[in-house]
């Protein structure tokens, strides 16, 4: 494309192309770890924008070579022996989803090379140099091949090993499989998983982007806030996570008032009243249960009213124990519960500066920020 930026830096609805693609391999409960490869001149700058915005499994940022199947080759080595299967994707196709990362991967599980595509809409026919016809072919046979692509780590390597012996160059990874003889099978992707490589793509980008925006509904908040008191002889209880004190909360439930923030944030986002309509501090039920099962029955809730989970952000007030060395299993703890990854939950804490109640060290406060989406149904 014309202009100084490489087309995957280019930015689509005010983020990298690049970011875009990452971010839906970041999220993706079956990728364990990305290798990212880009021309050796734009290393740092590719590093800097995989620690910008977050994208934690970026592994390693490798430089490409020469030719496309060059910078796989390379990227392909610097793959930990200890991974099964490979997914390859070209950075600047933005529109890959989860969905179609799973169809990918659990495709190679069972047949051990997957390329994705859709079905050719056009007539194609085959010209000469001259630019006469020479044949019309049957449509029925012919897709349009795009990424990803997913292979079974020895498979592909084994394939790329031949193409170099045999000084063999294609245009895609699946028919470097097919040069071994091993069957490619083929599954139906989306035509919207387009390849930006000209400015008309990205004008096609820019609204397809927006068009998902808008199917993507609006954004609600919800705001939670939680204190309890802090007793002797009880466990204390924070985000699901056991925190040795000998002091804790105390309440009917296991008063874990991290947990009872992001319920009361939660329900408070889908309009259905607070905690206390939902889990009565007088059900017997409840006496002593782990929030954790309150925090389910709460995601469940917000699933049902037709809403997904963005983002939380929680602020823990206490004087002491410290509690950073929790964070990360907490973090874990909603994650799991709440079905969004650990990237999007955010958990923090401070003092009070001996001010008031938790300043005294009579209790713990939590509050809670979460926003949801309404669900595409679509
Ligand atoms: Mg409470």
């Amino acid at each position: 494309m014309e202009g100084a930026v490489s087309k995957q830096y280019l930015l689509l609805a005010g983020v990298p192309i690049l970011v875009h693609t990452l971010k839906v391999f970041q999220e993706s409960p079956l990728i364990d770890e990305i290798v990212l490869v880009v021309p050796q001149t734009d290393l740092a700058k590719a590093g800097e924008i995989v620690s910008g915005y977050g994208l934690s499994k970026v592994a390693r940022v490798v430089a490409g070579g020469k030719e496309r199947q060059d910078s796989v080759e390379n990227g392909l080595q610097a793959v930990d022996d200890g991974y099964d299967i490979v997914v390859i994707h070209d950075a600047v196709r933005p529109f890959i989803t989860g969905e179609l990362i799973r169809l990918a991967v659990e495709g190679a599980i069972e047949h051990a090379a997957i390329a994705i595509g859709v079905p050719a809409k056009d007539t194609i026919k085959r010209v000469d140099h001259g630019e006469t016809v020479c044949e019309t072919l049957s449509r029925d046979c012919l897709w349009h091949v795009q990424t990803p692509q997913a292979f079974q780590r020895h498979l592909i390597k084994r394939a790329y090993e031949k193409a170099r012996a045999d000084h063999f160059i294609g245009t895609d990874d699946a028919v470097l499989v097919e040069r071994l003889g091993v069957k490619v099978k083929m599954i139906r992707g989306s035509y919207d998983n387009i390849k930006i490589t000209t400015q008309d793509d990205l004008r096609i980008a820019e609204a397809l982007a927006g068009r998902r925006q808008e199917r993507e509904g609006p954004m609600r908040t919800g705001f939670g806030y939680d204190s309890h008191r802090l007793v002797k002889d009880r466990p204390l209880i924070l985000g699901g996570v056991e925190i040795p004190y000998g002091k804790g909360l105390l309440g009917h439930s296991d008063a874990d008032v991290v947990l009872h923030a992001v319920c009361d944030a939660l329900i408070g986002a889908v309009g259905a009243g607070d905690i206390g309509l939902h889990f009565p501090d007088t059900d017997p039920a409840l006496k002593g249960i782990s929030s954790l099962s309150l925090l389910d029955r709460v995601a469940a809730l917000v699933k049902e009213r037709g809403f997904s989970i963005h983002n939380l952000d929680v602020t823990v007030v206490l004087e002491e124990p410290k509690m950073r060395a929790y964070a990360e299993r907490m973090v874990l703890n909603l994650s799991r519960c709440l079905s969004i990854p650990p990237e999007r939950i955010n958990i923090k804490a401070k003092t009070n500066e001996g001010m008031g109640f938790v300043g005294r060290g009579e209790g713990i406060a939590a509050f809670a920020v979460v926003t949801v989406k309404e669900q595409d149904e679509t």
